[in-house]
This record gives C-alpha cells, structure tokens and sequence, in this order.
C-alpha cells in the first residue's frame, strides 16, 4: 500500500513523537535507514567515529537537560561499544537510551550476521531493556524506555529492534491507533517527596546543631536545586561543600563555600545535609577518619535503596528540588542564621582563606616549562573573563583534572563534567559534544590530559563536521601521568628496550589532530603564547585544539589516587 513504511520508520516517527530531539550514534546495518528518518522527523543526529563515544555523550545529554539521551547502535559489537555509555549512565544516575539494531529473530542462535543475545547482553548495565518482536510493539516500547530512563532514580535503559522487525512494514492510519493508544496507557510519575513530619525533624536538628554542613552533588544539579540551594545557604548562613560536579550549584566564589577548607569542615561537622551524593567513595564512605565517628547524617536522595544502604540519622526520600523547597518553607516560619561572626562559620571561612592564598601563591608563579598550576590558572581567568553564560567546562586526566577541580573556578550549575563516579577517562569529547548540542548558547572548554584525550581523539573530526564551539586544551606531558618513572630495578627483561606502559611518543602534536580535519591548532610552551592561543580560540567559538606541552615529571603518579595504584 502507498501509505504504508517499514520499522525504521515508525522507530523514528515514534522517537520524534514522544519528545526527542537530539540522538548520538554510530550508523550501518540494520539501523542506517533509522538515523536517516529520525533526521527527517526534526531530531538532530550526531554521527560519531565510535559508539562509546557516542554513548558517553547520550548519558551526558541525559544530565544536562534531564532528558533521556539516546544512543542508536549497530547490532553485536555495536551494542557491545555502547555498553560503555549504558554503564556510565546508570553508574553516574543519568538518564539514557541505547537503542541497538539486532539480527533477524527466526536466525537466533544460528550464527546470524552480528548476532548476540543483547537483551542478555545489557542487564548488567540496564535498569530496563525491551526487544519490539513485532513492528506493532515500537510504539509502545519507545515510550517505555523513554519513561523509565528518567522515573525514580534516572538510569540507563535499553531498546533492542531486530532486523526483521525493521523491515516489516505498516500503514499511517494502524501507526497512529498505535500511538493514540500508548498515549492514553502512559503514566507520569509524581515528584516525589518526603511527609511533612520527616521535614520538620530535619529542620529541628539543623538548628541545634552546632556545626553543620550542607554537601550537595550531580543528583542536586539533575534536579535543578540551585535556586532552592542558595536560598537555603543564604537564609541560615550553612557553610556549603559541593561535590567535583555539584560545584558551581551555590557560586565557587561564595562567602560561605568550604571547598577550600574541606578536611576541616567534613571533618568536623556535627550535622552534615547530604543532597543528591551518595556516601560513597568520592566522600569517604561518610566514615572516620575523614568525618566525625559522631556526625549526623541526613540524606536527601530520590533513591529509597540508596538511603537505606547509607543508613542515616535521618533519610529523606524525594526530588532534591522539591525537599530543599519544602525544607525552606518550614525555616521560613521561625528563621535562623548562623551569621559571619557564629565561630563555626569564622573557622571555616578563616581556614578557606588560608588556603586559598597559600594556594593564589603557588599559581602565581609563571613556571616554565610548564607544570600543572600556572596554565591552569592561565585558563582559569580566561574562562573568567567570559562572564555569563559560562562555558561548560570537561575535565578528565589525573593531575590535570584534580588540579582543575581546585584551581578551575564554577559560577554556574552543570558547568562542569568530569570522569565521574567510576573516574572514567575516554570520556571527554563525547561530553563535548554533548554539552555544546544541549547548550548552544554556551562555549565548551575541555581541559583533558593526553591520556584521557587519546581514548576519543578522532571525534575531533565529528566536531569540525557539525561546527561545535569546543576549544579541545590537551595538557601533554607525554604519557598516562606524564614521564617514565620506573626505578632502576623495574626496568630488566627481554623487553626492558621497550617504552614504559606509561609512555607515549614524546612531543606528540596533538593540535595536527584538529588541523587535518581543517579545525584550528595551537602548539603552546610559553604563558603568552596560551593567553593568545585561549583569547583567539574562545572568541572564535570555532573547534579548537591547543596542545599544551607540559613537563613530562610534573605532577604524580596516579594523582591524588598513588595509595590505590
Ligand atoms: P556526586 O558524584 O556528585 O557525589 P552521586 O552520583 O554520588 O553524586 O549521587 C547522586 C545521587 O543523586 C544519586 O544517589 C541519585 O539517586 C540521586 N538523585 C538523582 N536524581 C535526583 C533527584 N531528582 N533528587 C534527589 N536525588 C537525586
């Protein structure tokens, strides 16, 4: 019949239905035509070189705009590289969908062209998966995914779409009964939020306390607390620590920020109000040495298991947003404020200060050739200097995302992506490119090591295909954690001629990378040469790399993390 397509279409068709607009992934069989029609059903397609890429930047879309990020992949291998963004989504709490083509059902467990048990394949990493067994369930299954992506605790979900279902077809007037019903079936969830009675006991042990803390981190950022946030800081005078990605929630440059007095104030807080972190190991556990033995936790989450594991003073299951909307309500009846002068507050902000000018001292220094600190501070005030709205600012590597995470200054929410909770590195141009699509109006500065750069470098290309405003820094010190330094006694055996497994070749020139694809480079040594490099670059708004040559014997092993390595 004329009015009648295939599956590929209604997959598409059924995605620009239910809301997307944006879709990362890689294309070939069976899924090329998908990627085609979704483009002709208004949703943007970025085509990358490789699907973990790929699915990194759909788990931070999925982030930053608190909507599904999808990922389409070939079947097999495809899906099998998607898994790397599958398990980044549910790990970090984001939600996503990695759509995967599969091969034909009737060849199943026959040795067909690409075939592996996928749905099978995806569990571990899934909080949901789905296969349509027929074209009529697509529908259906698009809305599923879509809607257990972002319900309760957001996470990653799976469609699997068989070839055979991709080539069935049906006609326009049975696709729209389809939809017509799945509409009338969907279920929204409600914003969840704790009874009044656990908001007023909150409350009460906030203001008895005599030290308290608010630590806030990526679930606070997902829910959009900030306004709630500040509010709160400022209304009872709370010293505030946000977590690497919660920064920038509450203003870095805030009076009561405790960033930088952070071994002192979780140290010893008596009540600390954990909002959207888990207890895990980027807070130690929530345990002694690093926290009071006798602190008291309470633990705002939207994850009731979450809470439960953690075992709080007092736990309260719901949307960050709303919690802290509702915790501000019930200060307002009877208010209360620290003030500057309350003797937690001074020792916090005195200690801060210390630090802080212990530290403008060491970043003061033009060192030359470079460490970590000066071209750090170099960045720092460049990305200053842009006002709002802020860049987005990626940030992986060890030295040089730890240093960045102190140095590097964050006025406004979700403006910073790191490695996350697993500490994953091959994160950062899919995180680019994510970000620069789900904010258009912002630049995008990733500020990488050439490790973490290496793992997804060829994106630079997708970067220049689609113009994105990304401005690529690669601090190169010529290896994973820079030069070899292996003792005298590890380097014997038949391949001690061999460079160490920390080394790469020396004076790599990455910014080359960026050029051959017509994209701008910049070789870097001196501080003059990375001011001018950063002043072009960010004005130009255009794909950039700037290959940062840094002394290979600066910084540590491992970074901060030697004692697990
Ligand atoms: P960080 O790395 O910044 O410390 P985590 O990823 O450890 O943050 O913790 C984020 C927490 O936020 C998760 O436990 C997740 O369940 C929770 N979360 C996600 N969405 C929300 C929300 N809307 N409101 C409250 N908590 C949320």
């Amino acid at each position: 019949m004329s009015d009648s397509f295939d599956g590929n279409v209604l997959a598409a068709k059924s995605f620009a239905h239910f809301g997307v607009t944006h879709m990362f992934g890689v294309v070939g069989i069976p899924v090329t035509s998908l990627a085609t029609r979704a483009v002709q059903f208004g949703i943007r397609f970025i085509a990358f070189h490789n699907e973990q890429s790929a699915g990194y930047a759909a788990s931070a879309y999925g982030y930053l705009t608190g909507r599904p990020g999808l990922l389409l992949t070939v079947s097999a291998p495809g899906c099998v590289h998607g898994l790397a963004g599958l398990s980044n989504a549910m790990i970090n709490t984001w939600p996503m969908v990695m759509i995967s083509g599969s091969s034909d059902q009737k060849d199943a467990g026959r040795g067909d062209f690409q075939e592996l048990d996928q749905i099978e394949a995806v569990k571990p990493f899934s909080k949901f998966s789905v296969k349509a067994k027929d074209i009529k369930e697509i529908p259906s299954c698009v809305a599923r995914v879509l809607d257990h992506a972002i319900s309760g605790r957001p996470g990653g979900c799976y469609f699997d779409l068989p070839t055979d279902v991709l080539h069935q077809t049906i006609t326009e007037s049975e696709a729209e009964k389809l939809f017509t019903e799945v509409e009338k079936g969907r279920i929204f969830e409600q914003t969840k939020a704790p009874p009044n009675s656990e908001i007023e006991k909150a409350v009460s042990v906030l203001r008895k306390a005599e030290r308290p803390l608010i630590v806030f981190g990526k679930g606070a950022a997902y829910a959009r607390a900030e306004g709630e946030l500040r509010k709160f800081v400022e209304r009872t005078g709370i010293p505030f620590l946000p977590t690497p990605m919660g920064k920038g929630l509450v203003n870095d440059n805030h009076g009561l920020a405790a960033s930088a007095a952070r071994s002192l104030a979780i140290g010893k807080c008596d009540v600390a109000l954990v909002v959207g972190a888990r207890l895990n190991w980027l807070l130690h556990f929530g345990e002694s040495p690093k926290w009071d033995k006798d602190v008291k936790f309470i633990l705002v989450d939207v994850c009731e298991e979450e809470i439960k594991l953690r075992k709080p003073h007092l736990g309260l299951v719901g949307d960050a947003k709303k919690v802290l909307e509702m915790i501000n309500k019930e200060i307002k009846d009877d208010p209360f404020c620290l003030g500057k002068s309350h003797p937690w507050v001074e020792a916090v902000s005195k200690k801060a200060k210390d630090n802080v000018s212990k530290m403008e001292a060491q970043l003061a220094k033009d060192v030359v050739p470079f460490n970590f600190l000066t071209p750090m501070r170099i960045i720092r005030d460049a990305i200053l200097g842009l006002g709002s709205p802020a860049p987005v600012v990626v940030s992986e590597g060890a030295n040089t995302m730890d240093v960045g995470r102190s140095v590097l200054v964050q006025t406004e929410p979700r403006t910073r992506l790191d490695a996350g909770t697993w500490g994953t590195m091959g994160v950062g141009l899919g995180y680019c490119i994510a970000a620069a699509v789900a904010n258009p109006d912002r630049l995008v500065v990733a500020v990488e090591g050439d490790s973490g750069f290496g793992f997804s470098a060829m994106e630079v290309e997708t970067l220049v295909r689609y113009k994105l405003p990304v401005v690529v820094i690669v601090f190169n010190n010529g290896g994973v954690y820079g030069g070899d330094r292996r003792s005298p006694e590890e380097v014997t055996g038949p391949f001690k001629d061999d460079p160490a497994p920390t080394s790469f070749v020396p004076g790599a020139a990455y910014h080359t990378v960026m050029e051959a694809f017509g994209g701008k480079g910049y070789l870097v040594e001196t501080p003059d040469e990375l001011k001018s490099a950063l002043s072009e670059s960010f004005s130009a708004k255009k794909p950039t790399v700037i290959n940062v040559t840094i002394d290979p014997f600066a910084g540590a092993e491992s970074g901060r993390m030697q004692h697990k390595n």
